[in-house]
């Protein structure tokens, strides 16, 4: 990417800033028009089932959170709290009962969850068509093989929001170099795949990799997946490069404050990149958006009509 393809607009010691605050307000917009259209049109109400085993207190919020803009995008939004000391046969009964739900499109159960339960077992048991984390194995397989129509994945929300920034900034992302850092099953190795099947050149980085800055370097897309503060530095991008940060990491701001950071030294790394998302407000954002997307495209694949293009 040269400088002269970044847009006017806000920028950030020289990048532009990637705003996913607004993206996701968009896509959050086009949702609720989707859902409108399928109310009229087809008696089609989507629905989120969210599950929540314990009290963990970020876990509430982002609960709380979904409940909230499902709502708002005018879905129905279904609500199970279960005990901290849930066995794990009660929480894949509560499981058994949302898959044999009709209003339930979607199915989340929100983790981490209690050392008692074992998380794969319960994805394992969500009907994969309801699956709107795109957790299960059907769904990685799916997105590993390029399904389409009927074998099309349900992809992972933050991963597809990142992807869904990446082509609004770039358009069409074939033959760059896109570096992966991070192999998680929830966003590194989903990203990668993504970005394979936009026809990126693809390097998936992880603790193990030697010489990471000169990796790095090599990326016009640069994904920082780790859960390190501030751990990518301006010297590892590549002058131009797009930077998507996925970090999200509380660090002492000192007096007893807290701050989030990402997983990129952000100013470093915006005095170099071409375009960089920031945190909070970049890729945070997106993730609940693609989750109410993530259930218009269930409800309709339920339902056996064409699904709308979101993105
Ligand atoms: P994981 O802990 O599951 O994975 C971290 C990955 O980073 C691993 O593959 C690990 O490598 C790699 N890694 C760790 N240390 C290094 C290092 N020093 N050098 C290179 N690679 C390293 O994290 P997640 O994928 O779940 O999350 C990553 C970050 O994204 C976190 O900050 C998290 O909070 C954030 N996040 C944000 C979301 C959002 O915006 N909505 C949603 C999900 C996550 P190895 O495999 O070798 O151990």
């Amino acid at each position: 990417m040269s400088s002269t393809a970044v847009p006017a607009g806000e920028t950030q010691g020289g990048a532009a800033l990637i705003d996913g605050k607004a993206f996701a307000a968009g896509l959050r917009g086009r949702v609720a028009a989707a859902v409108e259209k399928l109310k009229a049109e087809q008696g089609l109400t989507p629905g989120l089932a969210v599950v929540l085993v314990g009290e963990d207190p970020a876990s509430q919020v982002y609960v709380r959170s979904k409940g909230k803009q499902t709502l708002e995008a005018g879905m129905n939004s279904f609500e199970h709290k279960l005990d901290a000391s849930a066995s794990q046969e009660t929480l894949l009964a509560k499981v058994a009962e949302l898959n044999a739900d009709p209003a339930v499109h979607g199915i989340l159960v929100q983790l981490p969850l209690p050392p008692q339960i074992d998380s794969q077992t319960v994805i394992a048991a969500i009907d994969p068509d309801k699956d709107v984390d795109g957790f299960h194995v059907i769904n990685a397989g799916r997105l590993m093989t390029g399904g389409k129509g009927a074998e099309a994945p349900l992809v992972p929300c933050t991963p597809l929001g990142c992807l869904m920034l990446l082509k609004d900034r770039l358009g069409d992302l074939s033959g760059l170099n896109a570096v992966v850092v991070g192999r998680s099953n929830i966003v590194g190795k989903p990203m990668a795949q993504l970005l394979l099947a936009e026809s990126c050149t693809v390097t998936v980085a992880h603790s193990r990799t030697k010489d990471l800055p000169a990796v790095c370097r090599g990326a016009d897309i640069l994904v920082a997946a780790v859960g390190r503060p501030e751990m990518v530095k301006g010297d590892w991008v590549k002058p131009g490069a797009t930077v998507i940060d996925v970090g999200i990491n509380r660090i002492d701001a000192g007096g007893g404050k807290t701050r989030l950071v990402g997983d990129v030294a952000f100013d470093e790394a915006a005095a170099v990149a071409g375009a960089i998302t920031p945190v909070p407000g970049g890729v945070g954002p997106m993730t609940i958006a693609v989750l109410l997307a993530n259930t218009v495209t269930a409800a309709c694949r339920q339902a056996g009509i064409p699904a709308p293009e979101l993105g």
